[in-house]
């Protein structure tokens, strides 16, 4: 097995164009679980961990701009104020050993329907930033993930950075496991409340092919807090509103039956954790905690 180990950005870059098939490695907590089940044999494999450019995070323009490179471990700690939402899917992932190795990047790079980060990510509307020795694109979130485990990434591409609007109102996540920590979610959901636009974004885990939305319950909200002024009143969200919120998320789901759990369950599931999140959600937006 060749193992190329670039310095900087435009090396790795260059190294991925001219080898397609080398397998990027970040923290490896996905690519060292393929080697050792012998599921995967690269004959190439391309460090990543020692490209500066990737290893950081900056704010600007009122967004935040995540290097592809950042630990979980990293998020939870520096980006809770900025991020909640990511930071609070951080928080959720394996263990601390896990979450000090663990990338942003490599979870997008699996592109796993049950990866931690893309629910809090389809919330905000995030643009996930690749590149290749020509130059970098943009890819809109709801345009990454293509299938099970398949990206809108091209063979010779990198991911760089993920950009994100800094939250101006709650966020919140929360996730099903088998139990309560070291676990892939056996469904997940993200919530973000944009007071500046009156907006709702939200993100589903694990319940479908891809992560998905859920656009007629964003709809929903939107209209609810729109028409009743809620946003300005700061008034209390009607039990209606919350049972019927967790309904349209639930009918956004796509599940299967798995080793985690059947399709009826994460239904279900995904009705609760739309219904708590969004009560936690609007209790932070009312008291003033967010
Ligand atoms: C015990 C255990 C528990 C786990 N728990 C969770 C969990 O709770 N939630 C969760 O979401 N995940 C979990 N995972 C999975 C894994 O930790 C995450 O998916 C993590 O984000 C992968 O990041 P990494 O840097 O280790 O990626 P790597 O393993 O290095 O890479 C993962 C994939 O991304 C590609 N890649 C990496 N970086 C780039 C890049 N810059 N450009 C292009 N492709 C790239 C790699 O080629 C590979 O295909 C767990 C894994 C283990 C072993």
């Amino acid at each position: 097995m060749e193992f190329l180990q670039p310095r900087s950005l435009p090396e790795a870059l260059a190294a991925k164009a001219d080898r397609p098939e080398a397998v990027p490695i970040a923290g490896g907590t996905d690519v060292m679980v393929e080697l050792n089940f012998d599921r995967r044999r690269p004959e190439v494999v391309l460090d990543l961990t020692r490209v500066p450019e990737l290893a950081d995070w900056s704010r600007s323009d009122g967004g935040v701009r995540v290097g592809a490179g950042v630990t979980y471990t990293r998020m939870v700690a520096e980006l809770a104020d900025d991020l909640p939402g990511l930071a609070i899917a951080a928080r959720t992932v394996g263990s601390p050993q896990i979450r000090n190795r663990g990338t942003i990047g490599g979870n997008l790079g699996s592109a796993s329907p049950a990866g931690d980060c893309h629910p809090p990510l389809l919330a905000v509307g995030a643009e996930v930033e690749v590149a290749a020795p020509g130059g970098s694109r943009r890819i809109l979130i709801d345009e990454f993930f293509t299938g099970p485990k398949e990206s809108a990434l091209a063979p010779g591409e990198l991911i760089c950075a993920v950009h994100l609007p800094a939250a101006t109102g709650p966020q919140q996540f929360a996730k099903v496991g088998t139990r309560n920590a070291m676990v892939i979610a056996v469904c997940s959901f993200a919530l973000a409340l944009d007071p500046s636009r009156g907006g709702v974004g939200t993100g589903i885990g694990s319940a479908g092919p891809t992560p998905l939305r859920a656009p007629a319950a964003e709809e929903f909200l939107q209209g609810v807090l729109g028409s009743e002024g809620l946003w300005e009143s700061r008034g209390p969200l009607g039990e209606s509103a919350l049972g019927r919120f967790g309904e349209l998320v639930a009918g956004a789901a796509r599940p299967i039956d798995d080793v985690r759990g059947t399709a009826a369950y994460r239904v279900h599931a995904l009705g609760v954790m739309a219904r708590r999140t969004l009560a936690w959600a609007w209790d932070q937006y009312r008291t003033g905690r967010s």
